[in-house]
């Protein structure tokens, strides 16, 4: 974001508190403008809490953590679904929130941010339980048959939770409400330039009844961000950014080895097959690129189309993509605000420039608009290849670039040739097609004939392969990265077990009979040691034969 001006910022706008332990709390460390990025003016803004302040929503995470992790699933879930309500009834205004710091339409903030947050809530109250309530966990090995052994998913504590701006309500509840669900505290710190959407979640968690302390949102200064992760107090980060920041954020993790969970970006390719249903796939990549102003992490960002259908297929892009309006969403119906960040802006213009240089043809857009508000208008390139920034580095804009290749062997190794992972699609109307993409393309989600939708599914992993990330976000996986596992294994018996002190020689015959009891190929070798074992005094005592006998079935 540029530098705010200070003249540009009346002191009579309205300034809003971090939150912590459900109250408001002014920040002693200055004040931050809020900007509507499709005017370019600010319309509020957030006092910022110093490094004290901000240990204290730590401290207060902490305090509330016994007695929220001590409440049954079924307590927590009746939270996250008062959360839901809340949400409900206040979508209209988190709607139109989105749309005035973030750029989004609100119609678009509806569908991408407001609704996958009550599909999370929902799932997470109802399904939290099972994915991590205890379980058995039957001991395989014949000498353990007869412990009781258990698994159980216990909270890690204070959970930081640091998001981004390009769906700030969407990813920082659900990172929220994902901790909550699996017992945890949680400390949000939202993206600078969306900070107001980031307060508004405590307030929803607040109307929802979460004890004191159980979400805190924190408004710092980015320089502060790196104290929050090296406190000792925090026990998992979840992030969501850019890979050069999510490096970062692991440098002050390693400070106390503190556990992360990284989702960052992506180059996601769509490979378009020669016998894909063509206006399917161009309405689809058209929406999959300009969603949100291209600012996803799961964007379609290169496409690899065969070349017996590159021209009808291209044709019907350009086509749909000049049909796309842009503009101020406050004053009109468009399908793409402004850009969040100017700074981002400035990425895309670069990126587009650096193509053109190399040889790439704009077939539309490519031009950031006049006046105030950082818009740019989505932009189709043709004539691409890998040695252009935006086909190998994340470009996060309404930049569509295309490359005609001769084979869809080719398409897929194009696609696989990127240091991210994040999503991928493929469009085809071949099952075996389909089933080929599935399994080559390398990244954490892979769609057919559909793209960037699952991050609204709230039982499918999010996460990327190779740079786009580590850990998991969403679904069962998602929840189990917010408990630590644990196994617990009791035994009611009085017998010291077999191998306990002393040695000596009898234990030294018994233990190469017990294993070849168990694993010797011929049955009469293992019958054979199986008598030398009960011929044993100590082998009698010590084992119980009765559990052993019921499992007998894993001896062969
Ligand atoms: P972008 O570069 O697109 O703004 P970032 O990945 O930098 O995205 O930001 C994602 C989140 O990380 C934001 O909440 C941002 O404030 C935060 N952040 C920035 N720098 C750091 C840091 N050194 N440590 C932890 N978080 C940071």
């Amino acid at each position: 974001m540029a530098a705010p001006r200070p003249a540009a910022v009346p002191a009579d706008l309205p300034v809003h508190h971090s939150w912590i332990a459900n109250r408001p709390v002014e920040g002693r460390a200055g004040l931050r403008p809020v900007f509507n990025p499709a005017t370019g003016t600010a319309f509020a803004r957030t006092s910022l809490l110093d490094a004290e302040q901000a240990g204290s929503a730590i401290a207060a995470a902490r305090a509330a953590f016994p007695a929220w992790s001590a409440r049954s699933f079924r307590e927590r879930a009746r939270v996250l679904l008062a959360a839901r309500e809340a949400v409900l009834r206040r979508a209209d205004e988190i709607a139109r929130l989105i749309e005035q710091e973030q750029g989004k339409p609100a119609v678009e903030a509806h569908l991408v941010e407001v609704f996958p947050a009550l599909e999370a809530l929902k799932h997470l109250a109802l399904h939290a339980e099972e994915i991590l309530s205890e379980r058995a966990a039957e001991p395989q090995v014949l000498l353990f048959a007869h412990k009781d052994s258990r698994v159980r998913f216990e909270p890690y504590g204070v959970v930081l939770a640091i998001t981004p701006w390009n769906y700030p309500f969407a990813i920082s509840l659900s990172g929220v409400a994902t901790a909550l669900a699996a017992g945890n505290t949680v400390v949000l710190k939202p993206a600078p330039a969306t900070t107001l959407v980031g307060l508004r979640i405590a307030e929803v968690f607040r109307e929802a009844g979460v004890p004191d302390g159980a979400v805190n949102v924190v408004a710092v200064d980015d320089a502060l961000a790196p104290a929050l992760g090296e406190d000792p107090r925090v026990d998992k980060i979840v992030f969501t950014g850019s890979p050069a920041t999510g490096r970062r954020v692991m440098v002050s993790a390693a400070k106390n080895l503190t556990p992360v969970v990284l989702e960052l970006g992506g180059k996601d390719p769509a490979v378009v097959c020669r016998d894909a249903d063509l206006d399917r796939a161009a309405r689809g990549i058209v929406w999959g690129a300009f969603v949100n102003a291209g600012q996803t992490c799961a964007s379609v960002e290169r496409v690899y189309v065969e070349a017996e259908v590159a021209d009808a297929f291209l044709q019907r892009v350009v086509e749909l993509t000049r049909s796309l309006r842009v503009g101020d969403p406050a004053s009109g119906d468009v399908e793409l605000g402004a850009l969040t960040l100017e700074r981002q802006r400035r990425i895309v213009e670069e990126h587009v420039a650096d193509a053109v240089a190399r040889g790439a043809r704009v077939l539309t857009g490519g031009r950031p608009g006049a006046g105030p508000g950082w818009f740019y208008p989505p932009t189709v390139i043709a004539d691409v290849n890998h040695t252009m920034r935006v086909m190998r580095e994340e470009t996060f804009g309404p930049v569509l670039p295309v490359m005609v290749v001769p084979s869809l062997d080719e398409g897929i190794r194009l696609a696989n040739d990127s240091e991210y992972g994040l999503t991928a699609s493929g469009w085809t109307r071949d099952p075996a097609t389909a089933r080929r993409l599935e399994r080559e393309l390398q990244a954490g989600v892979v769609t057919i004939n559909d793209c960037v939708y699952t991050f609204g599914e709230p039982s499918a992993p999010w996460g990327g392969f190779k740079r786009s990330g580590l850990g998991r976000a969403h679904g069962p996986a998602g929840l189990r990265e917010m408990a630590q596992v644990k196994y617990v294994a009791r035994d009611e018996g009085s017998a010291p077990m077999l191998w306990w002190f002393p040695y000596g020689d009898e234990l030294r015959r018994l233990v190469p009979a017990t294993a070849r009891a168990v694993h010797a190929r011929s049955l009469w070798a293992r019958l054979a040691s199986a008598a030398r074992l009960l011929g044993s005094s100590r082998f009698r005592r010590r084992v119980r034969l009765a559990s052993i006998l019921k499992r007998a079935d894993r001896l062969f």
